[in-house]
């Protein structure tokens, strides 16, 4: 079931969120609401505190059937293109390492409708969650998937992209 955006003028996105303590079926309901929330919405990510659900819940996905295509267009004009990223959901994600090498990238959020900025994030990171089935899993991520995961958990935190946007906090919108 799709749920309702929480936007940038709640104070809501600031709380921090609580660690699921069992991967039961509420979790999953929480997570199908999640997918149908983001895809409804064409969101790359979303935290389960966007949807307000203060629990460290996200999910992500970038699939184009055209394959590769630009997200977005850069300041500069230049096109971004991205390879595709399966469906995840993380449970209890936490960001392990991160490398010192930064790229930045345009981000844009559901909370932030046709608001857009760029942020410097790590290119690489490794992560440690638990997957929909409670498993516990780990693995490495770079480019768009580790800046879709570093802004999710950021979210999980109380912490937006606004946050992190360069000294100029430009934000900007597409028509
Ligand atoms: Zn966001």
């Amino acid at each position: 079931m799709k749920r309702k955006i929480v936007l940038y003028t709640s104070p809501l996105l600031r709380k921090k969120s609580v660690k699921v303590a069992r991967v039961d079926a509420a979790t999953k309901k929480l997570v199908r609401d999640m997918v149908d929330t983001m895809r409804t919405d064409f969101g790359v990510g979303l935290s389960a505190p966007q949807i307000g659900i203060f629990k460290r819940v996200i999910t992500y996905e970038y699939i184009n059937p055209s394959g590769p295509e630009p997200l977005g267009r850069r300041p500069s004009g230049s096109l971004e293109t991205f390879p595709n990223i399966p469906l995840r959901a993380l449970i209890n994600p936490e960001i392990v390492h991160f490398s010192k090498t930064t790229e930045v990238g345009e981000e844009g959020c559901l909370s932030f409708p046709n608001l857009y900025g760029d942020v410097r994030r790590s290119k690489k990171i490794k992560v440690k969650a638990l997957d929909i089935e409670g498993k516990h899993i780990e693995f490495e991520a770079k480019g768009l998937e580790a800046r879709v995961i570093q802004h999710e958990v950021d979210h999980l935190d109380g912490i937006l992209f606004v946050d992190r946007l360069g000294k100029d906090k430009r934000l900007y919108t597409y028509k």
